[in-house]
């Protein structure tokens, strides 16, 4: 067998047990389900292929087409993750549910804030947003900015990302790829909810050959403050994203927060 049929044949497995195991396409009379009809009306006909749009400022059947040009363009150094973020990219139908590899020199100020069986968590800034849509006029991607999130479905910006440890590149844990399914449905399912905090991608360290999770970061919760080891990092976040969802909504409703 020559490595480029194995290739495939790891493509064609990666890409069948995403789609059994991650992909959830709501089906009519899912609470998530929304008609041709309600698309049309929420998101609009895309300008370029004339589809009903799938998501805000994304149509489903062009993006996959842009991201598989790109393809050959990044590589996680794992045929895996690669697998996984190619398929996000072909079925995501939002911004929410595309994964991207984000480059490991994009991050700043990178902090420890977590430790435990779970792995390490860290906090970091980052040079680049992640991936809002396509901008038809231009024709190029277009990235979130910071003002975009107050106006967008209504997310609180903050200036950091969650790096989250997965393993090393020679000894990545036989799982691995399991935390990135989990998280990876929980965006699906927090499509129109709040629910759980989002998988971005995920990155590595090219030093010390370490890969990470990428994961939206929700501050002002101090994570500081929660130091038991029975709680689990998804736990964590989710404290930190209750937190702040429940500031934003003080926020929002003109309360000031002390
Ligand atoms: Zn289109």
């Amino acid at each position: 067998m020559s490595s480029e049929d194995k290739n495939q044949d790891i493509e064609e497995v990666a890409r069948q047990d995403f789609i059994n195991n991650v992909l959830i396409d709501f089906k009519p009379g899912d609470e998530f389900y929304e008609t041709e009809s309600t698309r049309l009306k929420k998101y609009g006909q895309c300008l370029e292929c004339n589809k009903i749009r799938t998501g805000r400022k994304w149509c489903r059947s062009c993006n996959a087409e842009y991201f598989r040009q790109a393809f050959s363009t990044w590589t996680s150094g794992n045929l895996e993750i690669d697998y996984f973020i190619q398929n996000s990219q072909i079925y995501a139908t939002s911004s929410l549910t595309n994964l991207e590899w984000w480059p490991y020199d994009i991050f700043l100020d990178i902090e420890e804030i977590g430790r435990g069986g779970y792995g390490t968590v860290f906090r970091a800034k980052r040079k680049v947003q992640r991936i809002k849509g396509w901008d038809y006029l231009n024709n190029k991607l277009l990235r979130f900015e910071e003002k975009d999130f107050y106006e967008y479905n209504g997310f609180v910006y903050v200036e950091y990302v969650v790096l989250k440890t997965i393993g090393q590149s020679q000894i990545l844990p036989k799982d691995f790829l399991n935390e990135a399914k989990r998280l990876q449905r929980w965006a699906y399912q927090s499509i129109l909810t709040w629910g759980s905090p989002i998988l971005q991608g995920f990155t590595k360290n090219d030093d010390t050959g370490q890969y990470y999770h990428v994961l939206e970061y929700y501050d002002k919760g101090d994570i500081r403050n929660i130091q038991n080891d029975e709680i689990t990092w998804h736990d964590r976040i989710k404290i930190i994203y209750h937190v702040s969802k429940d500031m934003y909504n003080i926020h929002k409703a003109g309360l000031i927060h002390r």
